[in-house]
């Protein structure tokens, strides 16, 4: 009797731990599906400072947001477009244009920041990458024309398009922060070599890719950030 008491406790105990592990596992499932869907809703806290600490902490924030947030702070380290030595007319300027209306190739929202050149003539200013990573993206796209993909080793996503040249980069290089990586120009928007469809500028997004899914994430407020760390070249 005893020993048959024993035998149901056991079963009853594992049955008990199998339904807390499966239990478990669907509150997990549930909350990682949560988080996944809150990372969408990034531009409603990404359109606030970059790096404020309210931003940080801010409770909607899902884990994932938080961690990529962290993760792209560490890693960014220079501003894209070094400061010309020689010639200091030789600006860009930028403002927030967070998914504005683009109408090439059908309505779309603009997923990045554009670096307009004050002179406008490709092949003048040098971008550079602004993080460490790997080069995993060289070549044409029909919307980005001539455009570098970096990929740091957390896993984010700079998305550097519109040039006119690359330096001697190869897919599979490993790239540091601040090194060169093409020409600003204004490549695009057509087949392989278009160019003139829209003023000199860097186009710069950043992207985390996450269970398969892409997530964009507004980049003007680090790269405000990163002007107080614009690295100096000689180029006019
Ligand atoms: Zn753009």
């Amino acid at each position: 009797m005893k020993r048959r008491f024993y035998k149901n406790s056991m079963i009853l105990l594992i049955l008990l731990a199998l339904f807390s592990v499966l239990g478990i596992h669907s509150m997990l499932e549930k909350s990682r599906q949560f988080q996944a869907q809150d990372l969408t809703l990034e531009d409603a806290g990404y359109r606030r400072d970059f790096f404020s600490e309210s931003m940080r902490s801010d409770q909607h924030l899902s884990f994932e947001c938080q961690t990529f947030l962290t993760n792209v702070e560490k890693e960014a380290v220079y501003f894209p477009i070094p400061e010309s030595t020689v010639d200091k007319s030789l600006s860009v300027s930028y403002t927030d244009s967070w998914m504005q209306e683009r109408n090439y190739g059908g309505e779309s929202g603009h997923e990045g920041t554009d670096l307009m050149a004050a002179r406008n003539e490709r092949g003048i200013y040098p971008v550079l990458s602004v993080s460490d990573g790997t080069v995993t993206n060289l070549g044409w796209l029909e919307k980005g024309g001539y455009r570098v993909g970096i990929t740091s080793e957390s896993g984010t996503y700079y998305y550097y398009a519109h040039l006119e040249s690359y330096a001697n980069i190869r897919e599979g290089d490993r790239v540091r922060a601040g090194e060169l990586l093409g020409y600003m120009g204004d490549s695009g928007y057509g087949p392989e070599g278009t160019t003139g469809q829209f003023d000199v500028h860097l186009h710069f997004g950043i992207y985390l890719y996450q269970n398969g899914e892409e997530y964009s994430f507004n980049p003007y407020h680090l790269l405000c950030y990163l002007e107080k760390h614009k690295l100096k070249y000689a180029y006019s």
